[in-house]
């Protein structure tokens, strides 16, 4: 036996189990009428119309009708899923793939893991990437006085510079935050990393009683001042940990950065600008969602789950990325 032998990942009927168990954990809601625990009536035989591939239609997996609204709907309506014409089963294999491996895993590789078209195991990808992402940035990093890291890294390439290729201005720039005590981070793809682009995302995700861990960069020293302490080390003297005070670094975020860089650079060689957020929503649940926190394969894979809800997704079209 191993995690990829569970039923929900060959058996569509048991893959509509698993999605209604995590979408539905509090009790069925109609997404139509938006009625809670109401009548809701199984309706199970029920075939899609004949065509061409199956001429007596396909099995209806997990079809419901309401007993308020009188619609029929499924646990994917709603969902990043809801419109994916792939089987559910696969779909939840795809999950799986990628919130386990410690780097991603490309659509190339996905679709020939999964023997679907290359099309559609990326759109997959990024459907998955959306639930992904992040929609909680109630409580701000540091609260309580904890440490909080920020950092800045560059990746790739813009398509359309054409200027000075020294430096970095050439290059798609990423912040990280990582909070020290609950090991949780927030990463943006940002414009530049001059104080106008930090500073806001600075202030909207850390409590002013945090202790502020930067490197020695001129955009942090202001800022610096607005929080309790602010820790910095000498990159450019190779001072990588204060020697008075060992818990002033920037180390765990650097960590997470070259995670981060090797899986861009080795499984998304190419990525457009407009999807950056997404792989770094998937690398930002996954380092969130990592052993070190205490969370397994399995429920890395629930939780994944847990935010298809609500998000739906229109796309562009699949170009490099
Ligand atoms: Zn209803």
């Amino acid at each position: 036996m191993s995690v990829l032998s569970s039923p929900h990942f060959h058996d569509e009927a048991k893959a509509f189990e698993y999605l209604e168990s995590i979408v539905w954990a509090d009790g069925i809601v109609c997404p139509h009428c938006g009625v809670i625990g109401g009548r809701v009536y199984d309706l199970s035989g029920v075939r899609s119309k004949a065509s061409g591939k199956s001429p007596e239609g396909k099995v209806r997996h997990g079809l419901k009708k309401c007993g308020e609204c009188r619609k029929q709907f499924t646990a994917k309506v709603g969902t990043v899923f809801e419109h994916a014409r792939l089987p559910l089963t696969k779909m939840l294999q795809a999950v799986h793939l990628i919130v386990s491996s410690k780097k991603g895993i490309s659509a190339h590789q996905l679709s020939r893991v999964l023997e679907v078209q290359y099309k559609s195991a990326w759109f997959l990808a990024h459907r998955i990437r959306e639930a992904m992402r992040s929609g909680d940035l109630a409580t701000p990093f540091g609260s309580g006085g904890g440490a909080v890291e920020v950092d800045e890294t560059y990746i790739g390439k813009k398509a359309d510079y054409n200027g000075n290729r020294r430096g970095y201005g050439h290059k798609h720039a990423v912040l990280a935050l990582v909070d020290r005590d609950s090991g949780q981070s927030r990463w943006f793809h940002i414009d530049n990393s001059r104080a106008k682009d930090i500073h806001p995302i600075v202030r909207a995700n850390i409590s002013r009683e945090a202790r502020f861990m930067t490197d020695e960069a001129k955009m942090y020293s202001r800022i610096g001042k607005e929080f309790a302490e602010h820790g910095t080390t000498t990159h450019a003297a190779f001072q990588y940990v204060d020697l008075n005070d060992r818990t002033i670094h920037t180390n765990t975020v650097e960590g997470a950065f070259s995670i981060f860089k090797r899986g861009m650079r080795g499984v998304y060689q190419h990525c457009a600008e407009h999807h950056l957020h997404r792989y770094l929503a998937e690398f930002e649940f996954r380092y969130n969602n990592r052993i070190a926190n205490g969370v397994d394969d399995r429920q890395r894979a629930v939780n994944a789950v847990q935010g298809i809800v609500g998000k739906r997704l229109t796309y562009q079209q699949p170009d490099a990325g």
